[in-house]
């Protein structure tokens, strides 16, 4: 883990008083948190495993607290979608995500793809974001495979149709989907192929072993082998050491993500990441 400890943002204290404390006091200001252009996104590299090369990159919501530094999204994306400000966050992450993408396009390769993350409660609450989204993307001037949208498997649960209709509007116009956190719900690899998905994202905790434990070595092979019958790829998460690289690699696997390339980065580092690797 090369570039561990860089960049990393710092957990409050799990004394309770506190945690209940932070809690008021994130919620208020997470109002202000848009208004005051204190939300961030941070890219990692998503690495294609034939060749090494990066065109893809996750993007990843950061809070620029003025007081408390950098806070990750685990603290506050719950709470913003408790409070309904997840609709307004999610519409800003999509308009920055565009923006940033269209620049790397121009800058870097014309078929570099974004990857957002979909939060499942703007899918079920929100009956509008789409079309949003769908003009953002008119409006960059931008073809809808510039971006993939990240969900996690729970919201295929249960079949609704309302899920497939809007995933299928995303589809229409040419933008991916991709199932985040593969393997920690309870949906089947068979049952996906409804939704018609074009990746596939393997969590971290069966990759996390990958160098020692043969089963979750055996589950990972699966999990590809199974995913490229219904013709999805597969990108990897969590991928810290070069032998978990390998290993996947000699599995299958189309993608690798994770702090042995390198944590997310403001993107201005991730440029000079790019340029530094040679990728
Ligand atoms: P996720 O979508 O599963 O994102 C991957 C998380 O794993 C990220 O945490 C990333 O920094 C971390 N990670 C990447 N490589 C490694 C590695 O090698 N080892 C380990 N241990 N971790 C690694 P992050 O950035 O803290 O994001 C946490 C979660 O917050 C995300 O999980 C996603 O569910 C959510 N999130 C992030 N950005 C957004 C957003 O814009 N909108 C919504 N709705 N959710 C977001
Ligand atoms: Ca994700
Ligand atoms: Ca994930
Ligand atoms: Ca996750």
């Amino acid at each position: 883990a090369k570039h561990q400890g860089r960049n990393r943002y710092s957990y409050f204290t799990s004394d309770m008083r506190e945690v209940a404390l932070n809690r008021l006091s994130i919620v208020n200001g997470l109002r202000q948190a848009l208004a005051n252009a204190e939300l961030r996104l941070y890219y990692q590299p998503i690495v294609d495993l034939r060749d090494g090369s990066v065109y893809k990159a996750e993007a990843l919501i950061r809070w620029q607290h003025p007081q408390r530094g950098l806070i990750g999204p685990d603290i506050f994306i719950p709470l913003a979608e408790e409070q309904g400000l997840i609709l307004d966050i999610g519409d800003w992450v999509f308009r920055r995500a565009i923006h940033q993408v269209g620049e790397w396009r121009e800058r870097f390769r014309p078929d570099f793809q974004i990857s957002v993350n979909k939060s499942p409660v703007q899918f079920q609450t929100d009956q509008t974001f789409y079309k949003n989204w769908l003009q953002i993307l008119l409006d960059a001037g931008l073809p809808g495979d510039s971006v993939t949208i990240e969900i996690t498997e729970s919201l295929t649960l249960g079949g609704k149709p309302i899920v497939a209709e809007k995933l299928q509007l995303f589809r229409d116009a040419g933008i991916q989907v991709a199932i985040d956190d593969f393997g920690t719900g309870y949906s089947s690899l068979a049952y996906l192929k409804r939704y018609d998905i074009d990746f596939l994202k393997i969590d971290r905790s069966f990759v996390r072993n990958l160098d020692s434990n043969e089963n979750d070595r055996v589950l990972c092979a699966a999990m590809i082998a199974m995913a490229h019958t219904l013709g999805m790829q597969v990108i990897a998460e969590g991928v810290e050491t070069e032998r978990q690289r390998d290993l996947l690699a000699a599995a299958g696997c189309d993608y690798a993500q994770g702090y042995w390339y390198t944590v997310p980065l403001p993107a201005d580092q991730f440029e000079q990441w790019l340029l530094d690797s040679g990728r």
